[in-house]
Formats: C-alpha cells, sequence, structure tokens
C-alpha cells in the first residue's frame, strides 16, 4: 500500500480531515479546481469545500476529481458582502447554484468587481505602474471573478514587487488611494438569499483585522436573526483573543463553528488542512442543507 493511503488509513480511524474554505483560479487561487483536490489529497484532507468568490464555475472539473481521487467535495461559494464600507465575506455551503435570487446576485457582484479592478488598473497605470487591464484579464482563469490578487500577480509578473504580499502591503490595501469601493449585498441579504438557496450560511474569518475592517457584534446578531448558522473560528487571520471571541459568540448565538485554511494554491501561504472543521459540525451543516449534496465519495 501507497503510504499515503496507509497513512490516510490510520487518519480514517480517527475522523476524516476536512478543510471547509478553498480558492482555485475561478476566484483568485493559483491552483486549478482538479488541482486543488490533488492538493487536498497530497495535504491528507479528506473532504474538502471548494468557496470561489462569487462563482460556482469550478464545481464540475473538482466533482470529477474528487470522484476521481476518492475524497469529499463540498459545492460552496464564498459571497462577498459589504455594509457601511466593511467587506464581509459569507460562506455558502450547498446552495442550489440555479436559485434565481442567488445567481442574479452572484453576475452583479462579479459585475461590479470587474469594473472595480479596471478602474484599479487604470489609477495605478496612470501612476506609472506597469499594468495593463486585459493583462489582468488575460492571466486570470477563464471567466475568473476578478480581484485584487490579479492585480498584485500583474505587477509580479513586471517586475515591480517580489510577491502578491508585498504589493498588497504597498498600493493594493484597503486605505490605499488605490483603492476602489464595489458594489456587493448587504450581509443580512446575503445570509437570506443564501437561505433561500438552500445553502448553509456561515460567516468566513469575522474578526480578521489585518484584511481591513471588521464588523461588531451587532451586524452578526443581525446575520443570526436572519439565518447565519456559523462562523469560521479557527483560521489563520485570527489570533488567540479572536478565536475567543468568535467561540463565546457562537456558543451564545447557537452557532456552528467551523475552522478551515482558506488556501489559495501559491497565492498566499495558507496550506490545507492547516484549520479544520469537526465531523460533528460537517454533519450539522449537510443536514441542514437542501439545495445540494455533497460530490466525489460518499460522505461517511
Ligand atoms: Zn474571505
Ligand atoms: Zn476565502
Amino acid at each position: 500500500m501507497p503510504i499515503f493511503l496507509a497513512y490516510r488509513a490510520v487518519m480514517s480511524s480517527i475522523g476524516p480531515v476536512i478543510d471547509l474554505h478553498t480558492h482555485s483560479r475561478c476566484s483568485d487561487g493559483t491552483d486549478t479546481p482538479a488541482e486543488v483536490m490533488h492538493a487536498a489529497v497530497r495535504a491528507r484532507v479528506d473532504v474538502v469545500a471548494l468557496t470561489d468568490h462569487d462563482v460556482v464555475t469550478g464545481w464540475d472539473e473538482a466533482e470529477q476529481a474528487a470522484t476521481e481521487l476518492g475524497i469529499v467535495l463540498v459545492p460552496g461559494i464564498e459571497v462577498s458582502c459589504q455594509v457601511s464600507g466593511v467587506s464581509v465575506h459569507l460562506l455558502a455551503y450547498l446552495p442550489d447554484p440555479d436559485e434565481p435570487g442567488l445567481r442574479s446576485t452572484l453576475e452583479a457582484v462579479r459585475r461590479h468587481r470587474d469594473t472595480r479592478i479596471q478602474r484599479t488598473v487604470e489609477l495605478l497605470a496612470a501612476d506609472g505602474y506597469p499594468v495593463d487591464y486585459s493583462d489582468v484579464v488575460a492571466h486570470a482563469g477563464a471567466g475568473a471573478t476578478l480581484g485584487r490578487p490579479h492585480v498584485a500577480d500583474a505587477l509580479v509578473r513586471a517586475g515591480r514587487y517580489p510577491d502578491r504580499d508585498a504589493a498588497f502591503t504597498d498600493v493594493l490595501h484597503g486605505r490605499s488611494r488605490y483603492y476602489v469601493q464595489h458594489w456587493a449585498p448587504d450581509p443580512v441579504e446575503a445570509v437570506q438569499m443564501v437561505a433561500a438557496a438552500g445553502g448553509v450560511p456561515v460567516m468566513a474569518h469575522p474578526f480578521a483585522a489585518a484584511r481591513g475592517r471588521t464588523v461588531g457584534d451587532e451586524v452578526i446578531e443581525a446575520m443570526v436573526e436572519a439565518g447565519l448558522r456559523g462562523l469560521e473560528v479557527d483560521h489563520r487571520d485570527h489570533g488567540a483573543a479572536e478565536r475567543a471571541h468568535a467561540r463565546r459568540l457562537c456558543r451564545r448565538l447557537g452557532l456552528l463553528a467551523t475552522g478551515a485554511s482558506d488556501y489559495h494554491g501559491l497565492g498566499k501561504p495558507n496550506r490545507l488542512g492547516e484549520n479544520t472543521t469537526s465531523p460533528e459540525v460537517l454533519q450539522a451543516i449537510v443536514s441542514l442543507a437542501s439545495g445540494t449534496s455533497t460530490r466525489g465519495a460518499p460522505l461517511r
């Protein structure tokens, strides 16, 4: 038996390794959806959610690979939201992607994100930065949801910065003069929309202050009223204090506590399986969902 299969056999007696937040080239990750599934196997992850920003285009390819590899795929989306100028990311697990409300909102967010990236690139180019919108689009995955990481990649390719992080720190951060706001749904409405599509809404990295301003507990309480089911507690952008606060909120508000890597391939240092979700929480998510089912290997 190959070593990794033997290892997985041992691990499966302990319980599956579950990572519920990853990105592919369908948004700002650097792996194809199939490559994310292969990377999951190498990282000993048994259950992986593909949660590209505002798109479901990677689901089919990921499903095919998950089936071949014998791992479980949880189809998901990371929905961009905004409230009072603060960006909120909402993970939607197992929604029906054809539900009209969800579908049209995702289309609108993607349109606004594209316009915003075009404007960002124009502002940078006007100040002499070596970027061009058609080059940014050409290097992103076909039909990918465009984001600032794609602009960072263009600046790295042009030799202006050594990596994405350096580009973000200098010109692409939220307080930069090159930062352009974009329309996104209100998180309370997004929670209702995901629930209406039979999905399970879980707020991603709620207190990741390094990424920009975060919302107060009152916004999370309003999201819970609307049907929010969980918080992503264990995430690398949360320190011990943020995790403790998130766990307290989960207990007080009756929310599921998840953990995940937010893997982006080579785009970020996040490693698959570095934070995980318990099998009990995954089971709760699956039983709450009515939009679609898990794919690939059967969930045991
Ligand atoms: Zn996010
Ligand atoms: Zn993410």
